[in-house]
Parts: structure tokens; C-alpha cells; sequence
């Protein structure tokens, strides 16, 4: 069963990960927390040091009611979440794999598949600490984000080795509805065009509001994310994740948990955005062009 042997190892993963992102402060370098996190895992309450049954990903939090064996306190749900997080992450490959526009790729290279599921896992990968960090700090690291633009240029430069366009078959994650936007000819320029785009948008609004919507962390993202996802793709990328966020922004205003002047983290809404491009997108816009009778 390889595909459990893969989700457990992206559970424990996910397991580390959890120990980087609370183990971070935002005025050290990213690397230099990276170094702390050898130390043997601690109740964050009573300073219990842990031992090896109360860290097992998602089973001892269960097991132990969500609570810590010694002092009782609450253990943050936040552990078995991003321990799942990471266990689907390690999944992807059989998700590519299903993918009917990928099989012909898939076939004709497997070391294709191993290389494409690689790189994604890798950015999905920082995609969860960027959305942890940002959620508890409204902080995202440059390191993250260079290092996404660094997954995003390998993954053009395997595509373009293996003359693949984008990375699902010849479309984009919205399929053929990215030939209406024209710059197919060259994956390089077709991403490139993605990264301006997407670092003017953000640059428009940060401008416009004099930095109270966005941060200079969230303009860093989305130059990161234009790179991976290409255009037009990064133009739905951010549709989505502004139609998710406001849905979520008014569910805040109703529920009286934040006001008008609160701000919230928007990392995790350009992730969302991401997923929901990723996984939905050819979906969404083949039923919304359909009520409209086009296509
Ligand atoms: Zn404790």
C-alpha cells in the first residue's frame, strides 16, 4: 500500500512542520528557528518534555482528548490539522496521477510524475507554514517566499524540458479557457507575464489603501505565486481568494468577531485562492460560462 506508507510520512512531516512555525519569531531569520527545532517537543503550558506515545501525528490527540496528559491544558488544534494537512500533501501523486491530461506525460516519462509530484509537495509544503506564520503573525518570511519562486522556476524550467505547457496537459488549471487570454507560445514569457500581473494587482491595492489591506508580505506571495501558476491563472488565483476572503470577511463583521478596522492575515486566502484554482478551477468556469450560455 504505497500510498499509505506516503501519507504517513507526510503526517510526520506535517508533525515537524507544526514544531517549526511555533517554534518561530518573527525577529529571528527563518533558518535560524529552523536550527532550534531539534530540542525534544514540550508541553507548551507545563513544560512536560513529551515523550514518544504523546507524538504520534493526529493519534495522541485524539487519544488524549485533545489535552495534555500532565496539566491538562488544551493542545492547539492546529497539530492534528497540519499533520493531516501534510498526510494529503503526500497524496498529490496519485491526484496527478488521475488527472487524464497528465497521462500521456505520465506515460511516455515516469521520472516526470516523480519530479512534477516533488515540486508540488515541496510548495505545498510552504504553503502550510506560510499559512501558519501568517495566521499567528501577520508575518510571511522572504525565505518562504524565495523559496516558492524557487519551486516555481524548476517547475517551468521541468515543464518546458518535457515540452509540456503548463502544468496540467496543454491548458492551465482553467484548461482551454486560458487560450482566450492569449501568451501560449512560450511557458517563460507565460509566466513571467503571471508574476507582473499579480505583483501589480497587489501593488495597486497596497498603493490605493496605503498598505492597510495588504503588506509588503502578501506582495512578495503573490510575485511567488504568479511565477508557479502563470497567467492568466493568477488573475482566477486572485479572484478566488477575494471572493473567499470577503465571504470570510462578512461572516466576521455578522458574527461581531472582528470590526471595519480590523485587519486579517490574507496569506491564507491567497492559498485558498491557489487550491480552489488548482483543484476546481476548470470546473467553476466551465458551469459559470455554461449559465451564461457560452461555450
Ligand atoms: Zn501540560
Amino acid at each position: 500500500m504505497p500510498w499509505l506508507l506516503l501519507f504517513l510520512i507526510g503526517l510526520a512531516i506535517g508533525s515537524f512542520l507544526n514544531v517549526v512555525a511555533f517554534r518561530y519569531f518573527p525577529e529571528e531569520s527563518f533558518f535560524c528557528n529552523i536550527k532550534k527545532c531539534t530540542g525534544r517537543s514540550k508541553c507548551r503550558t507545563c513544560d512536560k518534555t513529551l515523550s514518544w506515545y504523546e507524538l504520534i501525528p493526529v493519534v495522541s490527540f485524539f487519544a488524549q482528548l485533545g489535552r495534555c496528559r500532565k496539566c491538562g491544558s488544551k493542545i492547539s488544534w492546529q497539530y492534528p490539522l497540519v499533520e493531516l494537512a501534510g498526510g494529503f500533501t503526500f497524496l498529490l501523486p496519485f491526484y496527478f496521477k488521475a488527472v487524464p491530461e497528465l497521462n500521456s506525460v505520465f506515460l511516455n516519462s515516469p521520472l516526470f510524475l516523480w519530479l512534477f509530484s516533488a515540486l508540488w509537495i515541496s510548495i505545498f509544503l510552504v504553503f502550510i507554514l506560510i499559512w501558519i506564520i501568517d495566521y499567528r503573525f501577520y508575518i510571511i518570511p522572504d525565505e518562504l517566499n524565495i523559496f516558492a519562486g524557487i519551486l516555481g522556476i524548476l517547475l517551468i524550467a521541468e515543464n518546458y524540458f518535457y515540452n509540456n505547457f503548463s502544468q496540467f496537459g496543454n491548458g492551465s488549471f482553467v484548461g482551454s479557457f486560458s487560450m482566450l487570454f492569449g501568451f501560449r507560445q512560450n511557458i517563460w514569457t507565460n509566466h513571467l507575464l503571471g508574476m507582473a500581473i499579480g505583483f501589480l494587482v497587489i501593488g495597486l491595492i497596497i498603493f490605493a489603501t496605503r498598505g492597510k489591506g495588504m503588506g509588503f508580505g502578501d506582495l512578495k506571495f503573490i510575485t511567488a505565486l504568479g511565477i508557479i501558476f502563470g497567467w492568466p491563472d493568477v488573475v482566477f488565483l486572485l479572484a478566488f481568494s477575494f471572493i473567499i476572503g470577503s465571504i470570510f470577511g462578512i461572516y466576521l463583521l455578522i458574527k461581531r468577531i472582528k470590526g471595519f478596522k480590523d485587519s486579517v492575515p490574507f496569506g491564507p486566502f491567497l492559498i485558498l485562492g491557489s487550491l480552489t484554482l488548482m483543484f476546481f478551477g476548470q470546473y467553476i468556469l466551465s458551469h459559470y460560462f455554461k449559465i451564461f450560455g457560452l461555450f
